[in-house]
């Protein structure tokens, strides 16, 4: 499938526009469009719906350790600047950056690629930023222009490997810049931090300075006493969020891949200990199941294993969910979802004050007065598990939970194993990228009868019918003898169940093709047949089957097929 013809389609029906487009855009900020909005929607719905609301809370799901509840939270955009501090954000969410002296625009240094090229005796390094597929055109004319040479002698131009990302390259002079017409502008790689600053209230020196939250997860692990608090939650248990996220990327890029406000699907999941790493290989499966089930299934789709090196010491898994974009160079693909084990850093990080990640065991980071770097919150995060305590203190010979401390205060968990901090499972999900997986993964072109019969080729959005923004579209076959007013009265009908859609301007064949068009999985046509004995047909998007039924039993036919 190519790339623009997707970006084209999603402008020309409504699914996404570039942000503040009639001031020429805004780099890294997107719109989604009457069909996107409920296209995007349908995505979050249907994953809060399976991980959260549709949960069944009392029995263990296939390859669960055991049964295990799941709950939600909504939190705010800007929080405690300290808890930026203790989640590692503050120091070290960032991104290395070059910039050019000579364009005066910025790269992030990972993503400007290029290629090693000889002529006239000179060998240099010319680099680009246009998409996989341009990548070799770009660079080829820039050499050319670089060594003035026209199209027609190609062929002097020696090349020396594949192309390669600029850290790969070690002699900077050597570097034509993307935008550059000289060589050696580029500057130094520089640390960038990619949180958004704000200021809080009307005097705004420096200690008003917030961010907007980079992730939606910290919301959580802050939240964590409070949900246990108000509710009767038991561990094993979730906490889900849906919200926005604010990313400074330093090259946003590949339509809404990398944006600057986006929306992220997060669970932190606490367990045991003990169980943790069964909880890891649960969830990286069910989220893996997640995906193919809404149809992202074939080989575009991958779940990658990080390597044991790749791992912080404190965690026993990470997993990506990966699809195959087709901006990508052949065989690359781009992360939709991270599922990582990350032990009791986090709650531990809120709780004593940020940990230093190298330590092992983990300890909290000190200053340059020994004192912590960033203090935490002072507050207990641990859990305590009352039902064990009371199954187990009798035959303890003890009273209280307070005696069994002051005998274990030498271990290094004096409370154990009543009492301990959470271990967490966080499969974090984007709701852009995953909507973008399912825009690319829905477009076909296939050849379809026009109203003459004849074959031509049309475009069909194969979405799952849960993604699919639009139900079912009515239609009269004719703009006469009653029909409109049957249709009308069937959309009316059907209004109250599904998403549906009426339409009686043009031929019949054009309708459905503008239905395929933005992936409705159904069409339902009244004709002449219908004024006889109120049956219509019910036209399926895919296989392109029709069949009639009765007015009356629409719904219950449709219901079944669009879950
Ligand atoms: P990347 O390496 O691509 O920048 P990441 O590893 O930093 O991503 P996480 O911090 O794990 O991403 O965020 C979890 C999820 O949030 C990602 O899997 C992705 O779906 C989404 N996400 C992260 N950054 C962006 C962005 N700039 N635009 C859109 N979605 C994003």
């Amino acid at each position: 499938m190519q790339m623009e013809k997707l970006v084209s389609l999603c402008k020309r029906r409504g699914f996404l526009f570039q942000s503040s487009e009639i001031y020429g855009g805004l780099q890294g900020f997107w719109d989604y469009g009457p069909l996107g909005v409920e296209l995007k929607r349908n995505v979050k719905d249907a994953w809060w719906r399976d991980m959260v609301n549709a949960h069944d809370e009392l029995t263990a799901p296939a390859g669960a350790p055991a049964a295990y509840e799941m709950t939600g939270l909504d939190c705010s955009i800007i929080m405690h600047p300290q808890v930026w501090k203790c989640s590692g954000h503050y120091d070290l969410f960032h991104d290395y950056m070059v910039d050019c002296r000579e364009s005066r625009k910025r790269y992030r240094h990972d993503q400007v690629r290029g290629r090693w090229v000889e002529a006239k005796d000179q060998r240099i390094f010319v680099t680009t930023m246009a998409s996989a597929e341009d990548e070799q055109d770009s660079i080829q004319a820039k050499a050319l222009k670089f060594f003035n040479l026209r199209a027609k002698h190609a062929e002097q131009l020696k090349w020396d490997g594949g192309i390669v990302t600029l850290p790969e390259v070690d002699d900077a002079s050597k570097v034509l810049g993307p935008d550059a017409k000289s060589l050696d502008t580029l500057t130094e790689p520089r640390e960038f931090n990619l949180m958004f600053k704000t200021t809080i209230g009307a005097l705004g020196g420096e200690e008003d300075t917030a961010f907007l939250r980079p992730e939606t997860a910290q919301g959580i692990f802050v939240n964590f006493k409070n949900v246990l608090d108000s509710s009767r939650i038991k561990i094993p248990f979730g906490i889900a969020q849906i919200g926005k996220s604010f990313r400074n990327e330093i090259t946003p890029r590949n339509f809404t891949f990398r944006s600057r406000e986006f929306e992220q699907m997060e669970i932190e999941f606490f367990c045991h200990p003990d169980t943790s790493h069964e909880w890891y290989q649960y969830w990286r499966d069910r989220r893996m199941k997640w995906y193919t089930d809404m149809g992202l299934a074939g080989e575009r789709l991958r779940l990658r294993e990080h390597d044991p090196d790749e791992l912080s010491h404190y965690s026993t898994g990470t997993a990506d969910i990966e699809y195959a974009f087709p901006f990508l160079p052949e065989g690359e693909f781009g992360e939709l979802e991270g599922i990582a084990h990350r032990g009791d850093f986090d709650l531990r990080s809120h709780m004593e004050g940020k940990l230093d990640e190298k330590s092992k065991p983990l300890e909290v980071q000190l200053g340059a007065d020994g004192k912590p770097k960033y203090r935490g919150s002072g507050k207990d995060l641990s859990y305590f598990d009352d039902d064990v305590w009371e199954r187990d203190k009798e035959k303890l010979g003890l009273r209280s939970f307070k005696e069994y401390v002051k005998q274990n205060k030498d271990a290094a968990q004096p409370g154990a194993p009543y009492q301990y901090i959470p271990h967490v499972i966080e499969p974090s999900a984007g709701a852009d990228r995953a909507t973008l997986a399912f825009l690319c993964e829905s477009y076909d072109e296939d050849e379809a009868p026009d109203e003459k019969g004849k074959m031509q080729t049309r475009t069909v959005m194969r979405f799952h019918p849960r993604l699919a923004p639009i139900k079912a579209a009515v239609f009269p076959l004719v703009k006469k003898d009653g029909m409109p007013d049957v249709a009308k009265q069937v959309y009316r009908d059907l209004k109250s169940h599904f998403n549906v859609f009426y339409d009686e301007k043009g031929a019949v064949g054009r309708r459905y093709r503008r239905q395929d068009e933005i992936g409705t999985p159904f069409c339902i046509t009244v004709d002449g047949q219908t004024m006889d004995d109120t049956t219509v047909t019910v036209r399926d998007r895919d296989t392109l089957e029709q069949w009639r039924i009765k007015i009356d039993d629409l719904v219950e036919d449709l219901r079944p097929r669009l879950v």
